[in-house]
């Protein structure tokens, strides 16, 4: 046992008289010399008497805990060395009941100045411990990064939080240790702002990137420090918050860009674009809608935007978008407005939308104007065009069809007239070409519809149509292809009726008079000749000459009215021909004699021969061959000579009557085999003809198989070409 002083043990209380509650005296070994009453003696219910001299580290209070009694056997050893030692602890002085200490042991020395032995004093820090815990616990609960740093930069705490996020424990972040966690960019900023602080004494508050520990990416944060003064005003410490604003940095950055975007699209879109607020009062124009109403903004923005419109457009537009306005519904509106440097008005097509916040409430107008000028006018001019076309359409007088192929896919109401069929006839697909065509154009329809695929079009030709009553429609029919899939086809059809009468009038008219006329021609001629003989057997040979030259008018009359005839039987279904063999040669010969007779001042010259004979009709060929020779002398008014060329093959002749005379236009080729054609030129108009000998001429060409061409220069001659088959199918 230890002796210990009253006196010593009296100074325990002193030892820190503010705030020890509790003491202990202690041999340099651990062993308890004294103890006072108050806790945890009274708390663990024991008395001095039964701890004195019991080692104080083994007592029920400081042994429970493990870790406690290593820091007290720990700070014993340290004491009895001559150090004073001083941790905080918890002791267990009874079931349920901890208690938090701040402990010191301090060495007391004798006079050789050995450790004589330990005085321990304890405070009660469980309600600081306990009220500290409350706060962490608090501090942790906090969304943010927390910290306290004192003035020189200590740090007392982090919240979990910030341990977590960083991954740094308190020990590393100390000193400079914590700007670790930084961006390396915002260091310096941080730095200085923070050095500010402390000068100031005013607020810290920065936007910094803080990395995260683990995954080593950078977060944004706002970090805040309040200072704490104590009651002189100094600073004791620094409170500090560091909220992750990550989320809304990301969010300002995108609407911004969203913003920069917008503001691009709006300068580069090939449209006027403007905003209103929410009341219509105009707060952008994008650059191209300043530049097309070459204002300013002082004379665009707000109201004054309808100063623009058309003076006739401006009640229909303000109207609707008023109405948009009130019921926040878009709007679309075409108007037009005015360009400023030309003072000209233009069409322009008006989308407004409203833009709406998340509550529903608009916020703002957004509109754009595309210019919609050269639509407008393709429309006009289209309508336009529908219009003549409709016009047309409607008109009672062109039947208009659209066929695919052979179908009539659409008429007008006037081809179902002219064809007595109906709307129902259509629509039922029951209209085509072919079984409404007459038989005898059926060739002709098919060859006009194949030579669509290479010439787009068909050229008017005259064809009849067999009309729902079974009559006879003549038509002039024409077409374009206006649309390649499927292929159809726009066409005309022209009633041909009153002039296929009209022809038929004149052909029957000059059937009539060519009839008419020569049975009183016969008899003029015959009493001519009659009284011609007298005159001559009475040698009155002068009143005999007279009348000869009067029989050959009447020849003359005579062919005139026989060419009249035939044209007319050609037209009314063909010549008669008789079959017999005809000696070309012969026939030929006679034919340049006669000629010679009707012509004696020109000459025939016959080149070659034929020498050979054919089957066919000897009048009707001499009269193609009669006809050209005429032809040839008549139409070379200063030639002397025509000239006849004859060849044959084994089956075929060939008969050229070749002139040096006035010649045919090239394009008049094959329009001189037409009935009563005649060149117009002058020099020809001046030669009497009506038109009918080539016509006639192709005509028995035609029937006896062969051919009929011509070759010629004007001004140089002509040569027409007659082959004939030898062996022909009768
Ligand atoms: P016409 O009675 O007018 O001669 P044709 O039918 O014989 O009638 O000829 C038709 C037209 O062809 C003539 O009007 C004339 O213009 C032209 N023609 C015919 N033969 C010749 C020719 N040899 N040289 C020049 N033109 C000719």
């Amino acid at each position: 046992m230890v002796h210990v002083h009253q006196g010593e043990r009296l100074g325990l209380d002193d030892l820190d008289g503010l705030y020890s509650r509790s003491g202990v005296v202690l041999t340099p070994e651990g062993i308890v010399l004294e103890i006072n009453e108050v806790p945890p003696l009274a708390e663990a219910q024991l008395r001095r008497e039964e701890v004195i001299g019991y080692p104080l580290a083994e007592t029920w209070w400081w042994s429970f805990y493990p870790v406690s009694q290593a820091q007290l056997r720990t700070a014993i050893k340290r004491t009895s060395r001559g150090e004073t030692v001083r941790f905080e602890t918890v002791i267990h002085p009874r079931e349920g009941l901890d208690r938090h200490l701040d402990v010191v042991v301090t060495p007391r020395r004798d006079a050789d100045h050995h450790v004589a032995y330990l005085v321990i004093t304890g405070i009660d820090i469980t309600e600081r411990k306990r009220a500290e815990a409350e706060i962490h616990a608090l501090i942790d609960a906090i969304p943010q990064l927390v910290w306290t740093t004192q003035p020189d930069g200590f740090h007392d705490l982090f919240n979990q939080r910030w341990h977590d996020y960083t991954g740094q424990s308190t020990a590393e972040a100390q000193g400079e240790g914590w700007m670790q966690c930084l961006h390396p960019e915002d260091q310096p900023r941080v730095c200085y702002a923070w050095q500010r602080a402390v000068q100031t004494g005013g607020v810290y508050e920065t936007e910094v990137r803080l990395r995260q520990g683990t995954t080593g990416e950078y977060r944004w944060f706002l970090a805040r420090a309040l200072p704490v003064r104590d009651d002189t005003g100094q600073i004791f410490k620094w409170f500090g918050t560091s909220t992750d604003i990550e989320e809304q940095k990301r969010t300002e950055q995108q609407l911004k860009e969203s913003r920069e975007s917008l503001s691009v699209l709006a300068e580069t879109v090939p449209q006027l674009v403007w905003t209103t607020s929410p009341d219509g009062c105009v707060e952008y124009w994008n650059q191209r809608r300043y530049d097309y109403s070459g204002s300013s903004p002082a004379q665009a923005l707000g109201h004054r935007w309808s100063q623009f419109l058309h003076p006739d457009d401006a009640q229909r537009t303000l109207k609707i978008w008023h109405q948009a306005l009130a019921m926040g519904e878009p709007y679309e509106i075409e108007y037009r407005l005015k360009e400023g440097q030309t003072g000209a008005y233009r069409w322009f097509l008006t989308h407004g939308v409203p833009v709406r916040d998340e509550g529903g409430q608009i916020v703002k107008w957004f509109g754009t104007g595309t210019d919609i000028e050269e639509q407008k006018r393709t429309e006009e001019a289209l309508r336009q065009s529908q219009e003549h076309a409709n016009t047309l359409m409607n008109s009672n007088i062109i039947g208009i069809i659209i066929t695919e192929g052979e179908q009539i896919v659409d008429a007008n109401d006037t081809f179902l007239h002219m064809t007595g069929s109906t709307r129902e006839d259509l629509r039922a697909g029951q209209m085509n070409v072919m079984p409404m065509t007459a038989p005898e154009y059926l060739a002709r329809t098919v060859e006009a519809h194949q030579k669509l695929d290479t010439q787009q079009s068909i050229t008017p030709y005259e064809k009849e149509y067999i009309c729902q009553d079974g009559s006879r429609l003549p038509v002039l029919v024409g077409g374009v292809l206006f649309q390649h899939h499927p292929c159809q086809v726009i066409n005309f059809v022209l009633d041909n009726s009153a002039r296929k009468e009209l022809e038929q009038r004149k052909d029957d008219f000059i059937s009539i008079a060519s009839h008419e006329l020569k049975t009183p021609l016969t008899a003029v001629k015959m009493q001519t000749q009659l009284v011609r003989k007298r005159f001559e057997k009475h040698a009155q040979r002068e009143a005999a000459t007279a009348l000869s030259r009067v029989e050959r008018s009447i020849k003359q009359l005579e062919r005139l009215i026989a060419e009249l005839l035939d044209v007319s039987k050609i037209q009314a279904g063909g010549l008669e021909y008789v079959r017999e063999r005809v000696d070309l040669d012969e026939l030929l010969r006679e034919v340049t004699a006669t000629i010679h007779h009707l012509h004696p001042s020109h000459t025939t010259q016959v080149r070659g021969s034929v020498q050979t004979s054919l089957i066919g009709d000897r009048d009707r060929l001499g009269q193609v061959f009669t006809n050209l020779l005429s032809n040839a002398i008549k139409y070379s008014p200063d030639v002397r000579t025509v000239e006849m060329d004859l060849s044959a093959s084994d089956d075929a002749v060939t008969i050229r009557v070749h002139d040096h005379g006035l010649g045919i236009p090239r394009e008049l080729r094959d329009k001189i085999f037409e009935r009563f054609y005649r060149v117009t030129d002058s020099k020809q108009k001046a030669i009497p003809g009506l038109g009918m000998g080539l016509y006639i001429v192709a005509e028995i060409v035609n029937h006896h198989g062969g051919t009929i061409t011509v070759d010629s220069a004007v001004g140089k001659g002509s040569t027409f070409t007659v082959t004939l088959p030898l062996m022909r199918d009768a």
